[in-house]
């Protein structure tokens, strides 16, 4: 049980965020949502949460394109024993067209936020004697594809810092490591329908099927349940020495 640890997920608001704050709940810890918004739903998200599994929850508003928001997430709450980085924006565009602002958001948000954070999270999990990094990154972390190169150099990127940290807190008792997921049906993924559909001139359906599962040889998108279960094991007593590695969750993906 993950009762009296306390789980701070970056960017869970919604999608895959939410779904782990879910279960690691389920599971007894306390957790705190965030996003950059600071809206009543945003509140009532984190109080109808912590009422459905019987924990501490609350929301803490920061916008993580900013190293002192981001900074200031970790060290306002005072407390994380488990550590989720899972923010994420996406842009698709071939690279001659990229938007330097986009490139500079995504880094800022799914690269150097998980850099702020992790640093002022790893004294809190030292003091506590325990602690868990895990890193929302992405079959994108481990492979390419054209016209996402701020998001899969992002997502390179924090497969490198899971591994420095696992390096840094090798004798601790604390872990870092990072899930690797496929598709999942998030809002996300359902806003890059669209844009796909018509980069390769198809339809919607068509482009779910051979385009966005294309690579995904289940056929089937990943749930946020099963990705808020790997995080639970990833935080259990089984998991203590895996550290530094990656978990697919891309329905055999990366086996291609
Ligand atoms: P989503 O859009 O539902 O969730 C993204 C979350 O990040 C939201 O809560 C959003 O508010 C938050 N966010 C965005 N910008 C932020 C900012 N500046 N500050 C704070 N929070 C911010 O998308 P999702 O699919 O749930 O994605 C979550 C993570 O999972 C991302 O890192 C994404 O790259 C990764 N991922 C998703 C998929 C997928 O198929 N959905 C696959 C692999 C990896």
């Amino acid at each position: 049980s993950l009762k009296g640890k306390t789980a701070i997920v970056t960017g869970s608001n919604s999608g895959i965020g939410l779904g782990v704050a879910h279960e690691l709940a389920r599971a007894g810890a306390d957790v705190v949502l965030n996003s950059f918004t600071d809206r009543e739903e945003d509140h009532k998200l984190a109080e109808d949460l912590g009422k459905e599994h019987g924990v501490t929850a609350r929301y803490v508003k920061a916008d993580l394109s900013k190293p002192d928001e981001a900074r200031n997430l970790v060290t306002s709450v005072g407390v994380c024993d488990i550590l989720v980085n899972n923010a994420g924006i996406q842009h698709v565009a071939p690279i001659q067209d990229f938007p330097t602002e986009k490139w500079d958001a995504i880094i800022a948000i799914m690269l150097s936020a998980a850099f702020h954070t992790t640093a002022e999270a790893l004294p809190l999990m030292r003091k506590a004697g325990w602690g868990r990094v895990v890193n929302i990154a992405s079959a994108h972390g481990l492979t390419a594809s054209p016209y996402k190169v701020a998001y899969i150099s992002a997502k390179h990127g924090l497969v490198g810092m899971t591994k420095t940290v696992a390096l840094e807190t090798a004798k601790e008792p604390i872990t870092a490591n990072a899930i690797c997921p496929g598709y999942v049906k998030t809002p996300l993924v359902e806003s890059q329908i669209p844009d796909t559909a018509k980069e390769y001139n198809m339809t919607e359906e068509e482009a779910i099927e051979k385009v966005i599962l294309d690579r995904q040889p289940s056929k089937e998108f990943a749930t946020v349940e099963q990705l808020g279960g790997t995080a639970v094991f990833l935080c259990s007593d089984a998991a203590a020495q895996i550290t530094g590695t990656t978990i697919s969750v891309d329905g055999g993906w990366t086996a291609l």
